[in-house]
């Protein structure tokens, strides 16, 4: 692909995972350096990553990663799903990339593609994976720490859909998205 492809917003929310990583991907390898580097996004991006540290703060302090970890090692455990894979668009993996996190498929079976070993390999992940906390998670963090979670979710998403616009934006600019 060169830098002239263009795409459409069918591509970028549509089709497979495969496929729209492939183009998140070739995104990423064209335009990486002009879009991680224009005024806007740089500092935009340096927020984001410090809202993520702060959810994972949060997160760490609630143990959900032993939770996830125990109930994920079990039979049928675990909601990390080869479907909520689909719940990434081609934006979003993207950011990923522009942050520094090499986004690729590290699996082909029932699991999202994107949950490794140690975990989701995204740093900014889906709105749904975001804001699901199951039964177990909500009862174990009661009221007062469920409202911090998802008082830091909120803004890491708002920063995060900030993010995409303006890369929507800027893409539409350039011709490299239609529509
Ligand atoms: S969110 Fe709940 S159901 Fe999903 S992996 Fe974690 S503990 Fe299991
Ligand atoms: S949290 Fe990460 S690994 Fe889990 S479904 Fe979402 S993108 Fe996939």
């Amino acid at each position: 692909m060169g830098t002239q492809s263009c795409f459409s917003l069918q591509d970028f929310y549509g089709g497979s995972i495969t496929a729209r990583l492939a183009i998140a991907q070739m995104l990423y390898a064209d335009l990486g350096l002009e879009l991680g580097g224009g005024e806007a996004f740089a500092p935009m991006l340096v927020q984001a990553v410090i809202l993520e540290k702060e959810l994972a703060q949060v997160m760490a302090a609630l143990d959900l990663g032993g939770l996830c970890t125990v109930c994920g090692a079990k039979d049928g455990g675990g909601c990390c799903s080869s479907f909520m894979a689909g719940e990434n668009d081609v934006v979003q993996l993207l950011i990923n990339l522009l942050a520094g996190v090499a986004v690729t498929a590290m699996r082909e079976d029932a699991e999202c593609c994107f949950l490794g070993e140690r975990g989701c390999l995204l740093l900014f992940k889906p709105m749904f994976c975001l804001n699901y906390n199951c039964q177990q998670i909500r009862h174990g963090a009661g009221p007062a720490r469920m409202q911090r979670l998802d008082q830091v979710v909120g803004l890491l998403l708002q920063q995060q859909y900030a993010m995409e616009q303006l890369l929507l934006e800027v893409l539409r600019k350039r011709g490299t998205l239609i529509g």
